[in-house]
C-alpha cells in the first residue's frame, strides 16, 4: 500500500525523522486556516501517490495563510497524471540549501534491501540513474544488521555526501531505516532530504510503501487505507472472501480454482475479438465451495457492475460436483431476486467435470430465461461474447 506523503510525513515524525510541521485539507478554508495554525507562509503541496507533483504545479509556496487559501483553490480538483487532487497538506516552509536524496528499499532481484542516495535530490532519481549512474550509490543492507551506524557512514561516503552533513545525514539514515523496519516498509524513500540555510538536514518530502502481509502486526494500518480510492465491488468481495479482480471489459467470469479462471480469461478475450473486440469486465474466483450463498454472493458482486453485459459460469466440478454447483446457480438466482433484484443478465454456463449431467439437467428443469448452457468451453465463450456484443 502506497502512503500520501502526508501520511508518510506523520510517520518519520513518529519515528524522530525531522521534517516541518504540517496539516492537511480538503477545502480551501480548511487550507487557510491549517495555514494559519502553521505560521501563515507554508507550502501548498497537492497530496496525489503520484511523484512530480512539483512539475505539475501541484506544489507552490504562499506568503500568507490567505494566499494558501487561493492556492488550494487552485491545486484542489487538478488532475495530475490522472490522479485528481482530493487533498492538499500545508507544510512549513525551510530555505533550502541543498538538495539530497536517500531511500530504503526491497529489492526482489537481489534478495536483499537496498539503500540508494544521492547528493543530487530533488529532480527524477530515474535521471540521475540514466545519466549520472556514478553518483547514485546503491548499498545493500542485510536484514539481519540493518542500517547501523557503520552502515548509514558507508552509504553517506558512497554518495559523497559533504563532510559538514555526514553525522546528520547519518543519524537521519538509521532513523528512516527505523520507519522501514518498524513499519513493514517495501520502500521510505526521501526526496528532497535537505541542510537549510541554517545548516540543518530534513525530510521536505516522502515516500512510503507498506507491505500488507505484515498488516496482521499493524493495527494501526487500517487507518491509512484511502477509502474513496477503493472499488466498492472489490471492498465488498474482500468482505465476503471473495477473489474479485475489476478488468475493463464487459464480460463477468466466474469460475472455480485460479487455473480454470485464467485460461477462461484467455479464451473469452479470444472469443470477443470476433465480436467487435468485447474482452472481460472482471473475473471472480469461487474457489472450491461453489454452494449457493458463495454463488449468489458471486453472481451478486458480478452483476453489481455496471460494465457487465453478460456473465459466463466456468465451472469443473470436482470436489464440489456440478449438481451442487447447478443448485447453486439456481438458488442464487431466487435468492437475489427475493432480495428484489432483477436478473437480467445473460448467463452463459458451462458445466463439465464430476456430476456434469445432473448438474445440467437441475439447469434445465430449472428453466430459467437468463441462463443458456453450452458444453464446451470455446463454445460458451464464443456466445457469451456474442451476447455481449448485443
Ligand atoms: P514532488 O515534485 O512530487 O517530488 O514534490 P516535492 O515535495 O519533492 O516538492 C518539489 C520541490 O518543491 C522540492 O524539490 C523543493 O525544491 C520544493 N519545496 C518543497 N517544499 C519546500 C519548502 O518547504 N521550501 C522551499 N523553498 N521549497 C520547497
Ligand atoms: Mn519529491
Amino acid at each position: 500500500m502506497d502512503l500520501f506523503e502526508y501520511q508518510a510525513r506523520d510517520l518519520f515524525a513518529k519515528h524522530g525523522v525531522p521534517v516541518l510541521g504540517g496539516l492537511v485539507a480538503e477545502t480551501p478554508a480548511e487550507a487557510r486556516a491549517a495555514a494559519e495554525k502553521l505560521g501563515g507562509r507554508v507550502v501548498v503541496k497537492a497530496q496525489v501517490k503520484v511523484g512530480g507533483r512539483g512539475k505539475a504545479g501541484g506544489v507552490k509556496l504562499a506568503e500568507t495563510a490567505e494566499e494558501a487559501e487561493k492556492l488550494a483553490e487552485q491545486i484542489l480538483g487538478m488532475d495530475i497524471k490522472g490522479h485528481t487532487v482530493r487533498r492538499v497538506m500545508l507544510a512549513q516552509t525551510a530555505d533550502i540549501e541543498t538538495e539530497f536524496y536517500c531511500s530504503f528499499l526491497l529489492d526482489r532481484t537481489n534478495r536483499t534491501f537496498l539503500a540508494m542516495a544521492t547528493t543530487q535530490g530533488g529532480m527524477d532519481v530515474e535521471q540521475v540513474a540514466a545519466e549520472t549512474p556514478h553518483l547514485l550509490a546503491k548499498i545493500p543492507v542485510d536484514a539481519n544488521v540493518g542500517c547501523d551506524a557503520a552502515k548509514a557512514a558507508e552509504i553517506v561516503q558512497a554518495a559523497g555526501f559533504p563532510a559538514e552533513v555526514a553525522p546528520d545525514v547519518e543519524a537521519v539514515l538509521q532513523k528512516l531505516w527505523t520507519v522501514f523496519r518498524e513499519e513493514d516498509a517495501t520502500l521510505v524513500e526521501v526526496n528532497p532530504l535537505v541542510k537549510t540555510t541554517e545548516g540543518v538536514i530534513m525530510a521536505l518530502d516522502g515516500k512510503v510503501s507498506l507491505d500488507e502481509n505484515a498488516d496482521f502486526r499493524h493495527a494501526d494500518h487500517e487507518a491509512l487505507v484511502d477509502k474513496s480510492a477503493v472499488d466498492p465491488l472489490e471492498q465488498k468481495a474482500k468482505e465476503k472472501n471473495l477473489n474479485y479482480v475489476k478488468l475493463d471489459g464487459e464480460i463477468g467470469i466466474i469460475g472455480n480454482g485460479a487455473g480454470l479462471v485464467m485460461s477462461t480469461l484467455d479464451v473469452v478475450a479470444y472469443a470477443g475479438e470476433a465480436h467487435g473486440g468485447v474482452k472481460p469486465a472482471n473475473f471472480l474466483d469461487i474457489g472450491g465451495g461453489a454452494s449457493a450463498e458463495v454463488m449468489a454472493n458471486g453472481l451478486d458482486i458480478i452483476l453489481g457492475d455496471p460494465a457487465v453485459k453478460s456473465v459466463f459460469v466456468n465451472v469443473f466440478g470436482g470436489i464440489t460436483a456440478c449438481d451442487a454447483v447447478a443448485n447453486g446457480i439456481v438458488q442464487a438466482i431466487a435468492l437475489l431476486e427475493g432480495q428484489g433484484q432483477t436478473v437480467n443478465k445473460p448467463l452463459v454456463v458451462r458445466l463439465d467435470g464430476n456430476n456434469a449431467e445432473e448438474g445440467r439437467r437441475i439447469l434445465n428443469d430449472a428453466n430459467l430465461s437468463v441462463v443458456e448452457m453450452v458444453d464446451t468451453m470455446d463454445g460458451a465463450a464464443a456466445r457469451v461474447a456474442e451476447l455481449a456484443a448485443r
